[in-house]
């Protein structure tokens, strides 16, 4: 599994891209690492942020030759991750989304798209 846009439950300090898992409240207070102390921010992408050329290139490699290709909780719709529907369609991967947003014209012959919060969905699917 891979983590385009981040993970909301962990957190990640501005000057080292030290990792923490987050499970705390947040109390009046920066946050700050344990480590370097340096202030904490949620370990997720923003709208003016960039991927990780590391992290992309790691994507585009699992793209390139997965099996299955399960799309979980960001809009197929805007790239890279709509992109990667067509990638994975022309190498003959199977692609499910699992999204709240209703399928658009482009998802319609996917196959398999779950509609609902992936928190809701993925349990089922992966029990079955
Ligand atoms: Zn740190």
């Amino acid at each position: 599994m891979i983590e385009m846009n981040g993970n909301i439950h962990r957190m990640r300090c501005v000057d080292n891209a030290h990792l923490h898992r987050w499970d705390k409240r947040v109390d009046g207070n920066i946050p700050r690492c344990d480590l370097c102390d340096s202030m904490l921010r949620p370990d997720v992408l923003f709208f003016d942020e960039f991927i990780d050329r590391q992290k992309l290139a790691t994507i585009h490699e699992a793209v390139r030759t997965c099996d299955l290709l399960l799309i979980v909780g960001t809009p197929t719709t805007i790239y890279p991750a709509a992109g990667y529907i067509d990638i994975a369609r022309m190498r003959g991967a199977r692609v499910a989304v699992v999204s709240e947003d209703a399928p658009d014209t482009r998802q319609v012959g996917l196959g398999l798209f779950l509609q609902g919060k992936p928190a809701d969905v993925l349990p089922t699917i992966l029990i079955k």
